[in-house]
């Protein structure tokens, strides 16, 4: 059953026999009507979000192991998942980002066996937010749109300018107008249109709502929200893969909206559904800063819901107080037996720190956030020493500079003379005796 569409202008094609890939419909998430493959996020009933549904009997004929494996190492290997229906047009490239063996990350975590699957390296702009956008980008494209925009706390306004720009379509970014320094040069240097807001992400966002239904551009988080939150899945496919066809035991996940956590569990039981990896038990667990920890201090209170919070943290890129799918993720933990922690200001320095120094990978503060909840995590018991886990850590440090300047100490700076060298040197071993 399809409901009805809104009267307001649009400049999508509305081609309801044309073929949509793999894709049958999108799917209200609360009351499961259908509605047509539009820009188009709420149920109209009961405003529940909707989702992409897919026939799964068809991917199943043609999406075997021995297919993935022969196709490029990008996400789009695994692209009779994502919701487009011809083939990608924008961030062919991006995705399968090297899952890392962290033997020293393990040995100081305290637990047997530890991955960190390393989206600090996406292709463009360095953090997970490529593979959501390159899918919201290239469904926009097929819906007849010209103009993109995104609601972000930083990153995806970094990858919707670039994709944008490299894609040829115009784009506008509202961000929080105290984001880092590094986040908004990220999206300026695009020619993106920049537009920073004096407020909280949450305001961000409701402006952003009221915009897209005026104008008629593809919001990538808000109308196109359905194809957007789907790329994330890409993830979940990838360590998998890369595990050699396996579930983890155990995933920990950063916390923003809380999308990615919930897609990520998609995406694990879509490849156990196809046959693709043995059921298995995996737990997911969800990663927030203390200063705007809406859904961990729920989670850790045993609620189905959340409080909205106002945010004040230094994990910029998860400071969402009013997180859009923060329900959907306490039942995601609720279901894998999985459990969340939140980390202070000091504990992510710490912890951006600690994977530096034994994995060497730079990584922004929701790194931090992930890598110092997986600590406390695996310290209380709720992630057994004895086990095997994934670590996601979802953007690059080389943005986030503000966030450790001044922590790390500084160069010892000497004349270019070897004998001021040898006496430093000597001096270091008087300190260390
Ligand atoms: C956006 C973002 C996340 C998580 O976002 P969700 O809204 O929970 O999907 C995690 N890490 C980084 C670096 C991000 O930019
Ligand atoms: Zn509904």
């Amino acid at each position: 059953m399809f409901g009805r569409r809104s009267d307001a202008a649009r400049p999508e094609k509305l081609f309801m026999s044309e073929h949509h890939g793999f894709m049958k419909a999108l799917k209200c998430r609360e009351c499961g009507r259908e509605y047509p493959l539009t820009a188009t996020h709420v149920c109209e009933f009961d405003f529940g979000p909707l989702e992409v549904a897919y026939d799964y009997d068809r991917i199943k004929k043609s999406l075997t192991r021995a297919a993935i494996e022969s196709r490029p190492k990008t996400m789009w290997r695994y692209r009779e998942l994502l919701p487009i229906a011809g083939e990608p047009t924008v961030g062919r490239q991006v995705g399968f980002t090297p899952l890392i063996k962290a033997d020293r990350l393990a040995k100081a975590l305290g637990i047997r066996e530890l991955y960190v699957k390393n989206d600090a390296v996406n292709y463009p702009t360095l953090s997970f937010k490529d593979r959501v956008v390159s899918v919201a980008l290239s469904r926009s494209k097929e819906l007849g749109f010209d103009t993109v925009a995104c609601a972000s706390t930083g990153n995806l306004a970094n990858s919707v300018a670039a994709n944008a720009a490299s894609a040829g379509l115009k784009s506008y970014v509202f961000i929080p107008s105290d984001l880092e320094q590094g986040k908004i040069l990220n999206s300026l240097i695009y020619g993106a249109n920049v537009i920073g807001i004096k407020g909280h992400y949450d305001e961000v966002n409701r402006l952003c709502a009221e915009i897209a239904g005026k104008f008629g551009w593809a919001f990538v988080n808000v109308n196109m929200r359905p194809y957007y939150a789907e790329g994330s899945k890409s993830m979940a496919y990838e360590i998998a893969e890369q595990l050699g066809w396996r579930l983890p035991q155990h995933t920990i996940v950063p916390m923003a909206s809380g999308s990615l956590l919930t897609k990520i569990h998609k995406g694990y039981q879509e490849l156990t559904k196809l046959g693709l990896v043995a059921n298995s038990e995996t737990h997911i667990h969800g990663a927030q800063a203390t200063g705007c920890s809406p859904i961990s201090v729920a989670q850790k209170a045993g609620l189905d819901f959340f409080k909205p919070v106002k945010p004040d943290t230094i994990a910029k890129s998860l400071a969402i107080g009013t997180p859009a799918d923060g329900f959907y993720a306490l039942k995601v933990m609720r279901d894998t037996n999985g459990a969340a922690d939140d980390v202070t200001d000091d504990e992510i320095r710490d912890a951006i720190k600690l994977l530096a120094e034994t994995e060497g990978i730079f990584a922004e503060t929701a790194g931090g956030v992930t890598v110092g909840v997986a600590k406390k995590l695996i310290a209380c018991g709720k992630i057994p020493k004895d086990s095997s886990a994934v670590i996601c850590v979802t953007g690059n440090g080389l943005k986030t500079l503000d966030a450790v300047n001044g922590y790390c100490g500084k160069p010892r700076e000497i004349k270019p003379s070897l004998r001021e060298f040898e006496a430093l040197l000597a001096q270091e071993e008087k300190v260390n005796a």
